[in-house]
């Protein structure tokens, strides 16, 4: 599948682009921006249609606003961007559509943005309204889809908005690298590929799971998901979090994997706890016998030497969920280990994928996000992407 424009080649000088763009930041109390990266992972898309002669309609949503609360506004986010695009106006509509906003889109000049209000203060967005698409559609001459993290969801501006630009519509420079990087993992990886799969439940990642195993060479699991494994194995997992209804469905995924001839890896033992809390007391078990009363929340020091040395051997590495409770000082560790792993594979030449928010929160706490050949901020639209699925937001460009 190939696009139908592409945003390198295409020429603004003229044009006014609706740029759909992820800056859902973290802001303080005060409403300043804690974590920039967002927005400037957008800036060359939205310099490349500036430089053009272009204009620049700027759509985005901000956290889950349920009554348009004020701290959800976007208008927190434009002495920020003032600041990174110096001597470009940058109007502000305080409605996304209407009679106001068309006026100042009617009259936004080269070189100038209109940032609009949260889009998601409108129930039309998630709702995936064709009007208020359409609405919106009319202010522009070309649609830019920046926003990979949200292309997992039909709504208004992530999806509909590019059916009325049958032939004017692309991704950002952004959005193209992250799909580029996850077809490259998923359809034409370097071997032996590994996935390393972490966090709470294995019911969340079940579709992943079922499409890697088709993938991949190995398969690392950690996190409370490798309890329901031991537990359907017959061990004792004393009160690790585990989904007992999901037993079968390990049963089925140790299964699939033996027919595929996939190295499918489970933790050998654990740093276990007698309480959910960073000074509980401590010890090593084999994840099979941990004692009554005690939880593992961590994966153990074998597992480490075994995962790392999986992972060392690895030419692509793909990388979701924490190996354990990483929030906690103490049962960081297994995460911290397969993050250092996973980046010195990277050096070494393996290509390494890393996405979901708390992977990379733990990578970001380890500060070794540069170590990566790609950091993914767009965790569930990166996993359903991994499930094999056709996202909405990148069907609407493609088709
Ligand atoms: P997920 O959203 O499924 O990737 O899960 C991430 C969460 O799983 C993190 O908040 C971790 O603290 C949690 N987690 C990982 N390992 C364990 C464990 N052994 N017991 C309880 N929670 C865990």
């Amino acid at each position: 599948m190939c696009p139908k424009a592409e945003i390198k080649t295409y020429d603004f000088k003229g044009k006014k682009a609706l740029v759909r763009v992820d800056y859902n930041v973290p802001l303080n109390d005060e409403f300043q921006i804690q974590d920039t990266k967002r927005i400037d992972a957008s800036l060359p898309t939205l310099k490349k249609i500036l430089d053009d002669g272009g204009s620049i309609i700027l759509m985005s949503h901000l956290g889950r606003p349920k009554n348009k609360e004020y701290q959800f506004s976007l208008q927190h986010l434009i002495p920020y961007l003032e600041n990174v695009l110096p001597g470009v106006n940058i109007y502000f509509a305080p409605e996304c559509i209407g009679e106001q906003t068309r006026k100042i889109a009617n009259a936004l000049r080269p070189r100038e943005i209109l940032l609009l209000e949260n889009v998601r203060f409108f129930p039309e967005e998630e709702a995936g309204d064709e009007q208020f698409a359409k609405e919106l559609a009319s202010y522009g001459d070309v649609f830019v889809h920046e926003a990979f993290s949200t292309a997992h969801r039909n709504h208004a501006t992530t999806a509909v908005i590019a059916d009325f630009f049958p032939n004017d519509k692309m991704y950002g420079f952004l959005m193209a690298a992250e799909i580029e990087n996850l077809s490259q993992v998923m359809n034409n990886p370097r071997r032996p590929v590994t996935a390393v799969l972490g966090g709470a439940k294995i019911s969340s990642k079940i579709q992943v799971i079922t499409n890697l195993i088709k993938k991949v060479d190995n398969l690392l699991i950690g996190g409370a998901m490798d309890s329901t494994f031991h537990k359907y194995l017959g061990g004792n997992i004393g009160n690790t979090l585990y989904e007992e209804d999901m037993q079968d469905v390990a049963k089925q995924i140790l299964a699939t994997a033996k027919e595929n001839h996939v190295n499918i890896y489970l933790a050998p033992d654990k740093i276990a706890a007698d309480k959910f809390a960073n000074d509980a007391k401590r010890g090593i078990y084999d994840s099979k016998e941990i004692p009554d009363g005690w939880a593992g929340l961590d994966i153990g020091p074998d597992t480490c030497t075994l995962y790392r040395d999986v992972i060392l051997k690895s030419s692509t590495i793909l990388w979701n969920g924490p190996m354990g409770v990483f929030e906690m000082e103490n049962f960081s560790t297994g995460t911290f280990m397969v993050a250092e792993a996973i980046a010195k594979a990277t050096r070494h030449g393996a290509f390494s994928l890393v996405g979901g928010g708390d992977s990379v929160a733990a990578i970001n706490k380890f500060h070794l996000t540069d170590n990566y050949t790609y950091v993914s901020t767009a965790g569930g639209a990166m996993l359903e992407y991994c499930e094999g699925k056709i996202l909405p937001g990148i069907r609407a460009i493609e088709k």
